[in-house]
């Protein structure tokens, strides 16, 4: 299989995959943050925390991405790039590099982390193809439009906005944030809204907040209009409680685990996805969807 090419979403659909659904404390199946968003010619990871990678690996071959895309700069956001990068050549990489979109100073960020584990500065650069996006623009990844929501964090993040071939169907993703205005008008509609829920209780949090408790980010889906909310980022031993809590509920809310699908449907018909690991500026557009999902 070439999955790269995810032959098995339709025309005009999206197909989400959880990869890793757990905050940054080890825990049973618990998996760093990992989502992968595909159509039927492109494959994009959203961020690569740790123990994303031999998740994928189930999935598709890791290196047939479009391309991947890292949040922030927290260890359960992007420190599999680190096993992502000794699974490709050593020495003189040559052929197609997998995009890898970073934050604003990515670079350097990256450089510092190939020198805390004793490797060279162009140790990433050297087989990927690093990029920093400018959280203000859009970028274009294959047929999927992408754009940016600030996040309210400890350190800067940015949400990720994900429009398929047409304009929709849309979803967002929270990536981690505390209660965030602009995450709610950026929601507006969504198809899916993915949104972390971290805390059990807001108290939990420092001030300014940094993470949101499950109530708030069914809240934020609420309030936007969102169609569906899949909670993430969170401990597994809370999923059940999670699941019991929210079912029956309008906008329907699913509770993440590794493995989990959610195959989003265009309503009206789309031109014909274009395949490929071009990532160049766009302007996405806003659409419905019906949803399925399977385990
Ligand atoms: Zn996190
Ligand atoms: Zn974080």
């Amino acid at each position: 299989m070439r999955p790269g090419s995810s032959g098995a979403v339709a025309d005009g659909s999206l197909e989400v995959i959880v990869l890793g659904a757990a905050p940054s404390a080890p825990q049973p199946d618990g998996q760093g943050s990992g989502l992968l968003v595909r159509s039927r010619g492109t494959s994009l990871l959203l961020d690569i925390g740790v123990g994303v990678v031999p998740q994928l690996g189930r999935i598709m071959d890791p290196y047939a991405l479009s391309a991947i895309l890292v949040t922030h700069f927290h260890a359960d956001h992007y420190l599999d790039l680190v096993s992502y990068r000794y699974g490709l050549p050593w020495i003189g990489v040559t052929g197609e590099r997998v995009p890898v979109l970073l934050p604003p100073g990515g670079r350097q960020q990256l450089e510092g982390l190939a020198a805390a584990i004793c490797e060279g500065a162009d140790f990433f650069s050297r087989a990927l193809d690093l990029c920093e996006y400018d959280p203000a623009a859009s970028v274009e990844v294959g047929d999927l439009a992408v754009s940016f929501v600030p996040s309210q964090h400890y350190v800067d993040a940015w949400g990720v906005v994900v429009a398929g071939p047409g304009g929709h169907p849309r979803v967002v993703v929270s990536s981690d944030t505390g209660p965030n205005p602009a995450l709610v008008e950026a929601s507006r509609d969504a198809d899916l809204l993915v949104a972390e829920a971290t805390l059990e209780h807001a108290a939990e949090d420092v001030q300014p907040r940094g993470h949101l408790t499950a109530d708030e980010a069914v809240a934020i889906g609420r309030e936007a209009g969102a169609r569906r909310v899949l909670l993430t980022h969170l401990p597994t031993a809370r999923r059940p409680a999670l699941r019991a809590a929210y079912t029956g509920i309008r906008p329907r809310v699913t509770v993440a685990r590794p493995g989990l699908r959610i195959t989003l449907t265009a309503r009206s018909p789309h031109p014909a996805a274009s395949a490929g690991r071009a990532v160049r500026p766009a302007l996405p557009d806003d659409g419905g969807a019906a949803s399925g999902e399977r385990p």
